[in-house]
C-alpha cells in the first residue's frame, strides 16, 4: 500500500485568495529564550491551501466545520486528469475516463503544477451541468486542484450552492502532481472547529490493493 499526500504545504509564502489573510505564525515562548517549551500561535484563513469549504462560507444557514458529514470526506475516490485548461468543466471532459460507481471525483489539471506561492486566476471550475451529472451518479464529493468550485470572478457562487443543494461536499486546492489516475481511498477530514467557514484538511490517498 502506498500513500499519496495530496495536500499543499502551508507556509507564510502560500498564495491565498486576493484579499484573504495570509498565513503567519509567531513563536510566543521559546526554548532558546529559557522557556520549557516552544509555543507557536498561527494566523490562518480556513481557505489556506488544501481545504474543505463549510456551507457557512456562502450561506448564513450553512454548516460549520464541526458539523460537516465526515463520511463524505473518506472512502473511495477517483483521480481523473482532464485536458481542459480553463473555463467550465462539463461531463464530456470526463468521457471514457470514469469507472462506475463514482463516489468521489478528484479532478487533476495543470493547476496542481503551479508552485504554492503562485495564484492561478484562470483556473477550470465545474459547470452546473457537471454537478447535476455527478449528483445523478450518486457522487458525494468533488475535489479540485483549483482554488474554487466557481469561476474566479463569480459573485453568485452558483456552483457552491448547487453542490450543497445536491448533497455534495467539496475540497479545493488539492495537490495532485505525481498521482496516477485511478481509484484510491481518500481521507480528508475537516477540523472540529465551530463558527467558522471552512477548514484546512490533510488530504491523503491510499492505494487500493488489486483484487485478484
Ligand atoms: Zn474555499
Amino acid at each position: 500500500m502506498a500513500i499519496y499526500d495530496i495536500s499543499r504545504t502551508i507556509s507564510p509564502k502560500t498564495a491565498v485568495w486576493p484579499g484573504d489573510s495570509p498565513f503567519s505564525f509567531e513563536l510566543i515562548l521559546s526554548k532558546k529564550a529559557g522557556s520549557s517549551v516552544n509555543l507557536t500561535t498561527i494566523h490562518l484563513s480556513p481557505h489556506t491551501g488544501t481545504h474543505a469549504d463549510a456551507g457557512f462560507h456562502f450561506a448564513d444557514d450553512g454548516l460549520h466545520p464541526d458539523q460537516l458529514p465526515l463520511e463524505k470526506y473518506m472512502g473511495q475516490a477517483q483521480v481523473v486528469t482532464i485536458e481542459r485548461k480553463h473555463g467550465g468543466m462539463v461531463p464530456a471532459d470526463f468521457t471514457g475516463k470514469i469507472q462506475m460507481p463514482l463516489e468521489r471525483l478528484l479532478v487533476h489539471t495543470w493547476v496542481s503544477d503551479i508552485p504554492d506561492d503562485q495564484w492561478p486566476e484562470d483556473f477550470p471550475f465545474p459547470t452546473l451541468e457537471l454537478i447535476e451529472w455527478l449528483a445523478e451518479q450518486g457522487a458525494v464529493l468533488l475535489g479540485l486542484d483549483s482554488p474554487s468550485v466557481d469561476a474566479f470572478d463569480s459573485k453568485d457562487l452558483l456552483c457552491h450552492h448547487r453542490l450543497r443543494e445536491k448533497g455534495l461536499v467539496h475540497l479545493e486546492s488539492l495537490w495532485l502532481t505525481g498521482v496516477p489516475d485511478g481509484l484510491y481511498e481518500l481521507t480528508a477530514l475537516p477540523l472540529k472547529i465551530t463558527g467558522i467557514c471552512g477548514s484546512p484538511v490533510r488530504a491523503i490517498l491510499k492505494t487500493i490493493p488489486r483484487q485478484t
